[in-house]
């Protein structure tokens, strides 16, 4: 088995975004993560090219994700009080469109790091 190799790989599990990390991996998981804290070495074992899941759910049945999109969209459109939620675990450029959305919807932003 050919192990794909790859240096300075960065870990956006926790916040300190430690960029020096070596991973190790075949062609579905990543099997080695060299500098990782216990923290990121589990966020990058655990994360597979295997599709374990539908590409999306729409109340809880298997959809497309162009469907979820449109369901996405009406459930917000008709929140009250729209709230979009989240954001670990992304980029930036991902979080600037969450607050984007926000504020399109005139909603509020929260971070899973108030619970
Ligand atoms: S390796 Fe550990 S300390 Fe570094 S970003 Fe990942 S979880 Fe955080």
């Amino acid at each position: 088995m050919t192990l794909t190799i790859v240096k300075n790989a960065t870990c956006t599990f926790c916040g300190c975004v430690c960029d020096d990390i070596e991973l190790h991996a075949d062609e579905i998981r990543i099997v080695e993560t060299k500098r990782a804290c216990s923290l990121g070495e589990s966020w990058f074992k655990n994360h597979t090219a295997e599709h374990l899941y539908p590409d999306a759910l729409i109340d809880g049945h298997p959809a497309t994700v162009d469907d979820a999109v449109e369901a996405a969209a009406d459930y917000l459109l008709n929140a009250n009080m729209p709230l979009v939620y989240g954001m670990s675990n992304i980029t930036c450029e991902a979080q600037r469109e969450a607050v984007a959305l926000a504020e399109l919807i005139g909603g509020v932003v929260d971070s899973h790091t108030s619970l």
